[in-house]
């Protein structure tokens, strides 16, 4: 388990902040929610709470050479336990809930702490949510539970409101950018994106929704290739030039997820233009008025806006999105008319 990496990743620093200062006066929490979009680096916070739990020094803690830290940076240490959406399943079974809450009532083996995750708890059913409840309501002494959860799903309220409550924001552009360059630099495979222009960073961490580990992972050559191609594919909606059918079968062979989240960004900034707001940040919600005061156009906007948030939801589902972005191209043509 990486649980150094955290470290490098200057966002996450307020969080580490706030548990550290848990740990010294003894108030870890016994139940963590963590919410955050992908490639924030969640995952990584966690294994360095993990460690934090875990480490058997008595100094900074995780320290890396401590037995405890050895073992974790093996995966094997006793007192860590981990669960996540198992591969092509759909949601987190009951059985590996009820593993790990039989694991978290066991004595400690090493006499510390011990921890469990539960990575995606939005894939919980709701038998596995109430199967740990009771963990949550009768916490055994020296256990830490910690749920990684996306902002935008809602978890049981039985649950949430037992637990300690942390989200992860993206960093300001700036920084993200920085830090992005500063990482393709330090590693010799991505040669070609370390001589990319600010500007196509900041198009990648953009279409990433500010995410700068999910913006690494994007070609920053195809980003700028995507974004033409997006744009042209628009022009040519607006002019009726294409066919919806044949379109939507190009969108969703090549990059179908990016896609909306380019689409949703375009939406936006048009919104706010119609508004008058400008492009302020690119995540912020356009204001939404009353239908009745906003002009047609407008409307037309938020309700494309509304079924390309749609599809995004489809997408997580598995089910078939060809129909969903057959209509949605369709009812474009509104917004797109000059
Ligand atoms: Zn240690």
């Amino acid at each position: 388990m990486d649980y150094l990496s955290a470290d490098s990743l200057p966002w996450l620093g307020g969080a580490q902040t706030q548990l550290r200062s848990a740990l010294k006066s003894l108030r870890l929490p016994h139940s963590l929610l963590l919410l955050s979009a992908p490639g924030l680096g969640a995952e990584l916070l966690v294994n360095w709470i993990t460690a934090l739990a875990l480490c058997e020094s008595v100094g900074d803690r995780p320290c890396g050479v401590c037995a405890s830290c050895q073992l974790l940076r093996a995966d094997s240490h006793p007192d860590s336990h981990y669960v996540r959406l198992e591969e092509d399943a759909q949601q987190i079974k009951v059985d590996q809930v009820r593993a790990l809450i039989e694991a978290l009532t066991l004595k400690s083996y090493r006499g510390g702490y011990k921890v469990g995750v539960i990575e995606g708890a939005e894939s919980l059913n709701a038998n596995g949510a109430n199967a740990f409840l009771k963990t949550l309501e009768e916490p055994t002494a020296d256990t830490m539970l910690i749920l990684i959860a996306r902002p935008s799903h809602r978890l049981p309220a039985t649950i949430a409101s037992r637990c300690l409550r942390m989200t992860l924001q993206p960093p300001a552009a700036d920084v993200a950018v920085a830090w992005m360059k500063a990482h393709a630099l330090a590693e010799p495979a991505s040669a070609a994106k370390s001589s990319a222009s600010d500007a196509s960073w900041e198009a990648a961490l953009a279409l990433a929704g500010g995410a700068p580990l999910l913006a690494l992972e994007l070609d920053t050559a195809g980003v700028a290739a995507l974004d033409a191609d997006m744009r042209e594919s628009l022009r040519l909606l607006a002019d009726a030039a294409v066919d919806v059918t044949l379109l939507a079968e190009r969108w969703m062979r090549a990059n179908p997820g990016l896609r909306i989240t380019w689409l949703e960004k375009w939406i936006t900034q048009r919104v706010h233009a119609a508004l008058g707001q400008g492009t302020s940040h690119q995540s912020a919600e356009p204001v939404r008025l009353p239908a009745a005061l906003l002009k047609p156009k407008i409307r037309a906007l938020f309700d494309l806006l509304d079924a390309a948030r749609e599809l995004r939801r489809l997408a997580s589902t598995g089910m078939n999105q060809q129909l969903a972005l057959e209509a949605l191209l369709l009812g474009s043509r509104a917004a797109l008319a000059k």
